[in-house]
């Protein structure tokens, strides 16, 4: 998008609107490949006249045959092509220069650090999509952070497949050093990491969240499963006693930390035995957020010709099982922020007095969000302190103090 706008092309409001239609996609599972590909019929239909482009990880993966199989896109982009779009597009008179365009809700932003990963894990199709691990330099990440807080941005959350791969395609781990810049920076900000692979937890950056409140205690952590010869043939080497020592330690560390995980339930071979030891797990980590996916079969994995694939059906009941017994232990976690004060990002305005936002138990998108009731006017973007007072379903209500 800022190639596009240094080109000089202004984005739409609305597709109405556009003279070209990008769709960005994603190719990882099933579910994903299907909704980007609607997408691209959709506005076919709606729009018979105008250029659509299918860029991303879709053209990526599946390039050549899409270019006989799905006419309806005018040309396909893969991730290693979205940079040229200018070059395919060409320049439009208009605006010199283009910044990143911010699109997340006020106040936040995600940073990729690293691209790719080299964890090949057997279910997964990212790798082959992405490639290895290719982490961005330091000082590169730094000046993007940089940016962000001079346009006023609170919350940078910090993205890879594996952050605690991060520089493992260089000389070794480097999230410490990363993380060690970046609070040499002199302002108020929250630094959030999205996605640590829990075989090889840095515990090395448990000190710096110790000293440093700006780093928030937040975890988010895909276990996958818990029993180890799932575990193993996921390429994976944790099992249930060391994932659980995981947990004990951060939170001995940090005991206001906050943990998220995702399992993946229905991968081959994968018996009522051993999903009965998955839920045994949840219950002793409890964990304050979870989600939950049944497996996808992607060709190209080392899991796609494993033997006893696990029916659909019964991995559905199987999401649905994790997922009821998660409700009751997220909650009972929310309750421990009632009558606390605590800094909100405010994201979004409903009314007068009432407004949406996140405390640092909450990542943007897929957890729950804090309801702000305010007598005085309030700006997305910034942050304030409220007092919890109740909980409604997986959101917190907070009344500010002004
Ligand atoms: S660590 Fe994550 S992205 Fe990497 S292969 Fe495993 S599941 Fe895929």
């Amino acid at each position: 998008m800022a190639s596009l706008e240094k080109g000089g092309w202004i984005r739409a409001e609305s597709p109405d609107s556009a003279d070209v239609i990008i769709v960005n996609s994603c190719a990882f599972i099933n579910a994903a490949k299907q909704e980007s590909l609607n997408a691209v019929l959709s506005h076919r239909k709606a729009y018979p006249g105008k250029k659509i482009i299918l860029a991303g990880c879709l053209a990526q993966r599946y390039g050549t045959r899409l270019e006989k199989s799905l006419p309806e896109a005018d040309l396909l982009l893969n991730t290693e092509e979205l940079e040229r779009v200018i070059n395919v597009l060409g320049t439009s008179s208009g605006r010199e220069k283009g910044k990143r365009p911010l699109l997340s809700p006020p106040g936040s932003a995600y940073v990729k650090i690293s691209e790719g990963c080299s964890n090949w894990c057997t279910f997964c199709a990212i790798p082959l999509i992405k490639g290895e691990l290719q982490s961005r330099t330091i000082p590169d990440i730094v000046a993007e952070c940089l940016g962000l807080l001079d346009r006023g941005i609170h919350e940078i959350c910090l993205v890879g497949q594996d952050v605690a791969s991060f520089g493992m395609d260089r000389e070794g781990g480097e999230l410490y050093q990363l993380l060690m810049t970046l609070l040499k920076i002199q302002r108020k900000f929250w630094i959030r990491l999205l996605y640590i692979h829990p075989d090889h937890f840095p515990y090395n950056i448990l000190k710096l969240f110790q000293k440093d409140p700006r780093l928030v205690p937040y975890f988010d952590l895909p276990f996958q499963h818990s029993a180890r010869n799932i575990l193993n043939e996921m390429n994976r080497h944790g099992n249930a006693n060391t994932y659980l020592k995981l947990l004990e330690d951060i939170r001995g560390a940090l005991p206001n930390a906050i943990i998220r995980s995702t399992f993946l339930v229905g991968f081959p071979g994968e018996t009522e035995a051993d999903f009965r030891s998955l839920l045994r797990f949840q219950q002793n980590a409890e964990l304050d957020w979870m989600g939950c996916f049944c497996y996808s079969r992607e060709e190209g994995t080392l899991s796609y010709k494993m033997n006893r694939q696990v029916a659909k059906r019964v991995a559905a009941e199987r999401q649905s099982i994790l997922e009821n017994h998660q409700v009751p232990i997220t909650e009972k976690h929310l309750n421990h922020f009632i009558g606390h004060t605590i800094d909100v990002l405010v994201e979004e305005s409903l009314s007068r007095v009432l407004y949406l936002g996140r405390i640092f138990a909450q990542a943007p998108e897929v957890d729950g969000a804090t309801v702000i009731h305010s007598n005085n006017p309030l700006v997305p973007g910034t942050v304030v302190q409220g007092t919890v007072y109740t909980r409604l379903g997986f959101d917190l209500q907070v009344s500010v103090n002004n």
